[in-house]
């Protein structure tokens, strides 16, 4: 069975490892947000306004207490209803990324931009067998490093990168990985996402890790209307219950790569359907 399949209305990741979510890249959040009856749309609702008109669900979600967020159109209750359902579905969602330390996991994530994560497996399975600490990945040296993952796109800078990384951590951390925005985002290849993933999935901080999966979801469904992923990722991290703010990186990111999918979402097998405030829903 694909993994895709397993995640209909009760979402699952696949094979992973212990451990947890993964991915990306932000831009600046910019200040104002548009009050939500007007705010503009994005990108994302443009494009699939225009390919799925119609549909006027999404009622039932604009009841009750607005989210402490300008940005945020769902209702307090809602957005607990729809991660509890979640949660109900998919109780310990994991990373799809596969890893054996927080080493390998940063390693995989720096090595994940652009790129899938099937992709990024395929390749650090050798890889991590011969080099799963900062010292072995030195001595493999980025010629090296450059022939496991060469199957992997941007894999010149990605090698040079994890060399680079490599060598930081043995000279500044002692050969591990810092649990820091700061000192992470200090390292090459590293970014705010990458840094956010490496701190929930290794560290289990609740952050919010958004890549592309991510900015569409939480657009679609009204629990944010942010236009760059750092406006998003701050929404997100304010209008999440606690409960529900370790994993819930991870479930939006299976929930976008599985059902609401960027070309044609699968509203139908939704499991937050009723919920969602993305008007020309799939039929
Ligand atoms: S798949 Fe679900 S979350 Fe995505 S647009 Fe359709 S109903 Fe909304």
């Amino acid at each position: 069975m694909k993994s895709h399949d397993r995640v209909a209305g009760k979402l699952k990741t696949s094979n992973s490892k212990p451990g947890k979510p993964g991915v990306a890249r932000q831009p600046e959040a910019s200040s104002g947000a548009a009050p939500p009856a007007k705010r503009a749309k994005t990108g994302t609702d443009r494009g699939a306004e225009k390919r799925f008109p119609g549909d006027k669900t999404g009622s039932a979600a604009k009841a009750g207490k607005p989210a402490r967020s300008s940005r945020t159109r769902l209702s307090k209750a809602a957005i607990a209803e729809m991660f509890r359902r979640f949660r109900e579905a998919d109780p310990d969602p994991k990373t799809e990324l596969e890893y054996v330390n927080p080493f390998t996991l940063l390693v995989a994530v720096v090595l994940s931009a652009q790129a899938t994560d099937a992709g990024v497996n395929k390749a650090t399975r050798a890889l991590f067998k011969v080099a799963d600490t900062p010292e072995k990945m030195v001595r493999l040296n980025e010629e090296g490093i450059r022939e496991y993952i060469k199957t992997i796109g941007l894999y010149r800078n990605k090698a040079r990168n994890v060399l680079e990384l490599s060598r930081q951590l043995i000279a500044n951390h002692g050969g591990n990985v810092p649990r820091d925005r700061a000192a992470l985002e200090a390292l090459p290849g590293v970014g705010r996402k990458t840094a956010n993933v490496v701190l929930n999935v290794a560290f289990g901080e609740p952050t919010m890790a958004v890549d592309t999966h991510i900015f569409r979801v939480a657009n679609r469904t009204g629990l944010s209307s942010g236009r760059t992923p750092l406006e998003v990722e701050e929404d997100l991290l304010r209008v999440i219950p606690s409960e529900y703010a370790l994993h819930a990186h991870h479930w939006l990111i299976l929930h976008g790569r599985y059902v609401c999918k960027a070309r044609r979402p699968e509203c139908p097998r939704c499991l937050i359907r009723d919920i969602c405030l993305f008007e020309p829903k799939t039929q």
